[in-house]
């Protein structure tokens, strides 16, 4: 299969692409968090489309993507607590709500789950083509199963090409990392951060739950609310591993392993904080962005690691704390290095 690849500014983007998931096909979109792979959400041949050309295992739920905050309700057996006051704060933008299903919500979107996950996105580009396809637009990030995520067109062709017919290019995504994922289905419980922070949550609704697995790895026997999370994810080819310390500290016992590894004759490559910079010495450092704004170190996260595991066989990462975005930022970073972490004291 050749893959296409159109501009959103391009007049024809949207309306070819609307064409293709009404008739049942694959679109690669842009979205304000990662790029997406959709397609018609009712349509359940169509979502098994989706499975095969990531490779996702199969009990792995979708998010539905709508373009209006109404068609949401058409999704969910009744009214979601807090879904009014939640919308009328987050949407459009990066907070996916997760209640029970509808009927008309095809098991292959919820892994045979009651629940159904749906959001409503604030990219003009996702919108116009939601809204043209005229219906629900199911879509997971547009990888390989178990890599990190697209930031970019060209993240999603690298992975996608032949195996998709059409990537819409809208340029870098702004947040980098994928939605915010609430369940409202019981008390109200945060299964995946994202851009959208359990304090602007708790300000809204007051104090929200952190479900256990966001930032440790499943222990054996323990069943998971968020299927995406018990799989390795987010993963280069390369080693990540993350030290978590104060920049002079952190720096230092990266430089260490760096040396250790050089010396080993392994490639090796850090990514850096820009207040941890000045302490690397004359080892060549990647820049990820600043601890001052963990929202930064989110949007070239992913990006970073598609770029580094290119020369690489070892990345050296620093971990940040868990304030604000920085427990999204963590939560991917740690499951990109499979949990090899070294916190400082
Ligand atoms: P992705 O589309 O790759 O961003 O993954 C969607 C995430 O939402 C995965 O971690 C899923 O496990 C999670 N998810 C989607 N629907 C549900 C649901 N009904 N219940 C719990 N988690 C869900
Ligand atoms: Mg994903």
């Amino acid at each position: 299969m050749k893959t296409s690849v159109l501009s959103t500014q391009d007049t024809q983007a949207v309306p070819t692409g609307a064409q293709l998931i009404r008739a049942g096909g694959l679109v690669a979109f842009p979205t304000e968090t990662v790029y997406g792979l959709g397609a018609d959400g009712l349509n359940g041949a169509a979502v098994d489309r989706i499975f095969a050309a990531k490779g996702r295992p199969n009990d792995n739920p979708l998010i539905l993507h709508v373009a209006e905050k109404q068609d949401a309700f058409s999704l969910w057996d009744g009214e979601p607590p807090y879904a009014r006051a939640l919308m009328d704060t987050f949407w459009p933008g990066p907070l996916t709500l997760i209640y029970r299903r509808a009927p008309i919500v095809p098991d292959q979107v919820t892994a045979g789950l009651d629940t159904v996950a749906v959001r409503m996105p604030d990219s003009a580009a996702a919108r116009a083509l939601i809204a043209a396809s005229g219906v629900p637009i199911a879509a997971p990030s547009a990888n390989l199963s178990g890599k990190p995520s697209p930031t970019t067109a060209q993240h999603v062709l690298d992975d996608m090409d032949g195996r998709i017919p059409l990537i819409l290019d809208g340029g870098p995504c702004r947040y980098g990392v994928e939605s915010t994922v609430l369940s409202l289905a019981g008390a109200p419980t945060i299964l995946r951060p994202g851009a959208v922070t359990p304090e602007m949550l708790a300000a809204v609704i007051g104090e929200v739950a952190l479900a256990p697995s966001i930032l440790s790895p499943l222990k054996a026997g323990e069943t998971v609310a968020s299927p995406g999370m018990k799989y390795k994810h987010y993963a280069p080819n390369a080693q990540v591993l993350v030290v978590v310390g104060e920049p002079k500290a952190a720096a230092a016992r990266i430089s260490a392993l760096y040396d250790q590894f050089a010396g080993a004759g392994k490639r090796v490559r850090i990514a850096a904080t820009a207040e941890a910079a000045p302490f690397y010495g004359s080892r060549s450092i990647a820049l990820l962005g600043t601890r001052q704004d963990p929202t930064t170190l989110c949007s070239r996260l992913f990006g970073l690691l598609r770029e580094l595991d290119r020369e690489a066989d070892v990345i050296l990462c620093e971990g940040v704390g868990t304030a604000g975005t920085g427990l999204a930022f963590m939560n991917r970073l740690l499951r990109s290095a499979g949990f090899h972490v070294e916190y400082l004291p």
